[in-house]
């Protein structure tokens, strides 16, 4: 038989979007009850593989109050180097790197809710630490701890305010009523079929990252086999249960945030004390050159700011020869310690351009070399300067190079081969700016909410960094006060 669970908010997901859903509610009177695929060993989702979450600031005014525990010697040394970041900057870079196609309405509900969101959080027991360290553009803080703690700190807070989370428990559809109302989530556990009854649903269950059938099917053939950054768990099954109830799907199903990873990185990871979700990241290509088997570039390698390119270059790179790339820097990136996080990389050393390119298996030896020469070649004059966009280009090249173009010409040269890894897919459903789930006529589903990754419209094409988590919080936390509202309304 069965098993029979009742209670008022079902919020479908353990991630940082569905807890801050889950502690929301609660927060506003509801009983809570969270459904989460992964056993609780490897709880958090992608959440827990993260660093940063992107919010605007105001000087250290705001700051400050999030970095309990930083030495006042670092956020002196802090406040010397950021400046501001307001929630119109925000929009801009949400608006410049999706060309104009985010989804206005919801575009500005994060850029406006974000800072308030994370003193929300920072009232939960949240902290964060500087990261001046890095060339950054706008996550002038990290999560302490990683997006490890932050999950676990949520899942403290969500226990502590009695919200019951069942483990190893898959959501495989919606309950409905007669007339269309969502009325609970039918799950499938190691032990059987379990219904939870409730008068709202939150689908928070992330996108369909970890499926390599939808995949297959929204983004081409080429992204059956690749490999994830993240949880193997997100497999599309919100989505796919949404628009079976009639919810509308939204956005860009046919793109994705996929990123330079190490050659040799896992197939997937799982969130644990010890995994660095960004141990894999291969991010100081703006700094050298990107070449593919053939020796040629094929992007611009900086653009602008990192955060602002390296969601799109994962697909750039996967269309290249065999899908791999190469990044090279020589000893003065070395010296300069702008090749950051690449202490256990897969890499080879050499003193030679040729040797290199042989080490790596660079088919064209002599396309590499004149590539290196021509590039070197059309290097403007000015300063190198990592934490600015310091317009140090290289033109009259193709593809052209924007900023940090060094010359590469004194060895050792270092390489390093590249593969896409998936981050997370930006097709999802159509909400309100209130979180609920709008059906394909037009109207919101009673009863039926969504966030995180699984909402559609924000991102198309490519995304700023940091963007993913503060929108899972933003609205998350909207998502569960509305549904819990519906729902005390209900038993009214
Ligand atoms: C390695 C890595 C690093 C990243 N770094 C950053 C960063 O620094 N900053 C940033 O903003 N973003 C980052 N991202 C993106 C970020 O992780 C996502 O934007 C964010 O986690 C989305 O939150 P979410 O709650 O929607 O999804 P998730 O955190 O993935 O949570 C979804 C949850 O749903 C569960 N689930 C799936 N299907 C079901 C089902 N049928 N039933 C029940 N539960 C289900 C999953 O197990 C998972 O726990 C990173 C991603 C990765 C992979």
């Amino acid at each position: 038989m069965d098993t029979e669970v009742w209670t008022q908010v079902i919020v479908v997901g353990a991630g940082n979007a569905a807890l801050s859903s889950a502690v929301a509610a609660r927060e506003r009177g509801a009983e809570v009850v969270v459904i989460e695929k992964a056993p609780r060993q490897y709880r958090g989702g992608n959440s827990a593989l993260t660093v940063h979450m992107r919010f605007p600031y105001d000087g250290m005014d705001g700051l400050t109050p999030l970095l309990s525990g930083t030495s006042s010697e670092d956020l002196r040394r802090m406040a010397e180097k950021i400046g501001r970041y307001t929630a119109a900057d925000y929009y801009d870079d949400i608006m410049t790197v999706t060309e104009g196609k985010s989804a206005p309405e919801l575009a500005e509900v994060l850029v406006s809710q974000a800072a308030s969101a994370v003193r929300w959080m920072s009232s939960h027991g949240h902290t964060w630490v500087p990261t001046y360290a890095n060339p950054v553009s706008a996550n002038v803080v990290s999560f302490k701890g990683g997006g490890y703690s932050l999950q676990e700190q949520w899942f403290g807070t969500a226990e502590k305010m009695g919200v019951s989370v069942y483990y190893d428990t898959s959501a495989i559809g919606l309950l409905q009523d007669s007339q269309g109302r969502v009325t609970g989530i039918r799950a499938k556990t190691s032990q059987g079929y379990c219904n939870f009854h409730g008068e709202a649903v939150v689908l928070a269950c992330g996108s369909f990252e970890s499926n390599p059938e939808m995949r297959a099917q929204h983004l081409g053939p080429e992204w059956e086999a690749i490999k994830l950054r993240g949880v193997p768990y997100n497999t599309g099954a919100g989505l796919t249960m949404g628009m079976e109830s009639g919810a509308l799907p939204y956005g860009s199903w046919s793109s994705c945030h996929a990123s330079p990873q190490d050659l040799n990185r896992p197939a997937f990871d799982v969130p644990g004390p010890d995994i660095r979700g960004d141990f894999w990241s291969r991010y100081s290509y703006p700094f050298g050159i990107m070449v593919n088997l053939n020796g040629h570039r094929f992007i611009d390698e900086g653009e602008t700011w990192r955060g602002l390119t390296y969601a799109k270059i994962g697909r750039a790179i996967l269309a290249q020869p065999q899908g791999i790339a190469f990044q090279i820097f020589d000893q003065k990136h070395r010296q300069l310690e702008v090749i950051r996080g690449y202490e256990k990389a897969t890499g080879f050393k050499a003193n030679t351009l040729d040797n290199l390119a042989e080490r790596l298996g660079i088919e064209d030896i002599a396309a590499l070399t004149h590539t290196v020469r021509e590039f070197n070649a059309a290097i403007r004059q000015g300063e190198f300067n990592p934490f600015k966009l310091d317009g140090k280009s290289a033109i009259g090249i193709t593809p052209p190079r924007t900023n940090w173009a060094l010359p590469i010409d004194t060895p050792p040269f270092e390489g390093f081969p590249v593969v896409c890894g998936m981050t997370f897919t930006f097709g999802g459903l159509r909400v309100t700016p209130d979180c609920q789930v709008v059906h394909t006529m037009d109207y919101p589903i009673p009863g039926l909410y969504a966030a995180g990754e699984m909402v559609g419209g924000l991102w198309h094409g490519n995304y700023p960094s940091g963007a993913g988590m503060m929108a899972g919080t933003v609205f998350g936390r909207i998502s569960g006060t509305n549904a819990a509202e519906e729902a005390l309304q209900r038993k009214k």
